[in-house]
């Protein structure tokens, strides 16, 4: 089943990350697709906020996947873009889908083989200005 919702500025699709937060148990593998500038980064950043992390979420492009344990739950995100196809073997498969918390990977086409077959699949479509059609799939969502 897929949740098509509609945003309409940075906070709706922070607000997304919000709910994400409480309703996603621990060992989830949230899988983000959407072009650059999509709001895959925004979306996580609204998960570290219910989460209470208080560090900056940046993208973590040019450190692959950044470890944040100061939460409610560990929060484990990775930006596979700069991977691109060279499947380099440096251990994030020890982190996807901890039992800790939750994983959120953008660019998950890049590191197809370290995808676990039970994931949540987010697609961040731009639909104009700062509206956003995001589809969810692979959880009740309502
Ligand atoms: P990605 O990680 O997909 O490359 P980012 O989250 O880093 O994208 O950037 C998304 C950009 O789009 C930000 O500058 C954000 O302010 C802007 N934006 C505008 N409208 C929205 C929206 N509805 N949802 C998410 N981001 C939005
Ligand atoms: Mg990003």
């Amino acid at each position: 089943m897929s949740k098509v919702i509609t945003s309409i500025n940075e906070l709706e699709t922070r607000q997304i990350g919000h709910k994400l937060a409480d309703l996603l148990p621990n060992g989830t593998v949230v899988l983000l697709q959407g072009d650059l500038g999509a709001g895959k980064t925004t979306l996580v950043r609204g998960v570290a906020e219910a989460l209470g992390i208080t560090e900056k979420i940046t993208s973590p492009t040019f450190n692959i996947m950044k470890l944040y344990l100061k939460g409610k739950k560990v929060l484990v995100h990775i930006d596979a873009y700069r991977l691109e196809d060279n499947n380099a073997d440096i251990g994030l498969e020890e982190f996807i889908g901890t039992e800790r918390g939750l994983t959120f990977i953008e660019w998950p086409n890049y590191i197809k083989d370290m995808i676990p077959d039970n994931h949540v699949s987010i697609n961040i479509h731009n639909i104009g200005e700062n509206k956003r059609e995001i589809t969810i799939t692979g959880i009740d969502y309502d």
